[in-house]
């Protein structure tokens, strides 16, 4: 099992979302919460089921 700073890492680094518990790649998109500053997205592992969430905070505004 990856603890949050080494599954931050790994996902900065590789540029891709993994799971935790599994390291698998094959992970979808569930429910997203968002707040103020941060939002709150979860996932699912297809691989061993496993569920999680990732913190994501504000970083700044630009034109669109
Ligand atoms: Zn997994």
């Amino acid at each position: 099992m990856l603890d949050p700073d080494e599954w931050k890492a790994r996902v900065i680094a590789e540029g891709v979302t993994c799971c935790p518990a599994c390291e698998s790649t094959e992970v979808t998109l569930g429910a997203t919460a968002i707040g103020v500053m941060t939002i709150h997205q979860e996932y699912v592992c297809e691989h061993c089921l496993h569920t999680f969430s990732g913190l994501f905070a504000l970083v700044t505004w630009y034109t669109t």
